[in-house]
């Protein structure tokens, strides 16, 4: 098996916010708690969720565009958390990201060839027309033509704008992208023009995919494997077709049961999201989803179930699937129903 590309044990990431007046309380924001994940080189993982589960910021603690506040995340072997200098300079360059809004993460005074040069000079790849001439082919493999070098940004659609953010990213031609949302603020009809051009760089280049997003059927299409978030935690993992096919978590079968179903045949009224997901200010004790669950047992609100791996290349954390809940223990998803 080939050395992993990105490993990540622990992550976690909580913020302090103080709050009231005259006597302001600080509380903790546990916005991610133990996220533990591997992406293999040319990989693409989903991390899905409602909003406010956490992916967008485990993702970006990842690259260490917030800091961590504990956890290790290793690439190719290298610690992230701990590079400085040089070595933290090839680790960025290596791992890019590209936002969900393209028009925010571009700067509006900088003409587009500007904006995709300036990388290549930071990490001594190119300047001067070395780095003009490959920009333009840089817009060229993204599906714009080379007169958009000397235009601005808001000169764009939002699809073209999203486009220009993806040439940035591979103007350091990176191993991993970290793809956070990228879609989700385009028109319906432009989405699939960007994911086709993002499914095509990824089998051209060998890219690998970090994937963030809450549309199931996207990721299902996009990605290899995927990881279910629920405030700040993964609780279920594994190659995609499986996990969306026949989630065992029952949060995982919620997301899986509304989300809308691809072939006509087989749709019918989406079920309803039951419940909000709670504060990660105040999780609930045990179990976050436990006061969501209907196959809720005494233990689920009181210990939190382990990341458990199985022997299919899943891990799910739920007591359905551990021996300490004093049930047989099963890995098939009528388990939950029962
Ligand atoms: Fe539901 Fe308990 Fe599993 Fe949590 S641990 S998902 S509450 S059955």
């Amino acid at each position: 098996m080939n050395s992993p590309l990105l490993e990540v044990r622990g992550l976690q990431k909580h913020f302090l916010q103080r709050r009231g007046f005259p006597w302001p309380k600080t509380t903790t924001i546990r916005a991610v708690e133990d996220i533990s994940l591997t992406i293999q080189p040319g990989e693409a993982m989903g991390l899905v969720g409602e909003s406010g589960c956490g992916k967008s910021t485990a993702a970006r603690a990842m690259l260490r565009l917030i800091e961590p506040t504990a956890g290790t995340v290793r690439f190719k072997g290298e610690n992230v958390l701990t590079a400085r200098g040089e070595a933290l300079k090839t680790m960025r360059r290596r791992m890019q990201i590209v936002f969900q809004d393209p028009y925010s993460s571009l700067n509006p005074r900088q003409t587009v060839g500007s904006a995709l040069m300036e990388p290549m000079a930071v990490h001594n790849i190119a300047t001067g027309p070395d780095a003009r001439r490959r920009a333009a082919a840089l817009l060229d493999e993204v599906g714009l033509p080379a007169d958009a070098l000397d235009r601005y940004p808001h000169e764009f659609s939002g699809g073209q704008r999203q486009r220009i953010g993806i040439a940035r990213a591979l103007t350091v031609e990176p191993e991993l992208i970290v793809a956070d949302e990228p879609v989700s603020a385009l028109d319906v009809s432009v989405q699939a023009q960007v994911l086709l051009l993002l499914r095509e760089l990824r089998e051209r280049r060998g890219l690998a995919f970090l994937f963030v997003s809450h549309d199931l059927s996207v990721v299902r299409w996009f990605c290899d494997t995927v990881a279910v978030m629920y405030l700040g935690r993964i609780v279920e993992q594994g190659p995609v077709a499986e996990v969306l096919r026949a989630p065992l978590h029952p949060y995982a079968n919620m997301l899986r049961e509304a989300s809308p179903e691809p072939d006509p045949s087989r749709r019918g009224i989406l079920p309803r999201i039951i419940g909000e997901i709670p504060s990660a200010a105040a999780p609930p004790p045990g179990c976050a989803f436990h006061p969501r669950c209907g196959a809720g047992l005494a233990i689920c609100s009181k210990i939190v179930p382990p990341l458990k791996a199985l022997s299919d290349g899943r891990a799910v954390a739920c007591h359905l699937y551990s021996p300490i809940s004093g049930r047989p223990f099963s890995t098939t998803p009528a388990a939950i129903s029962a």
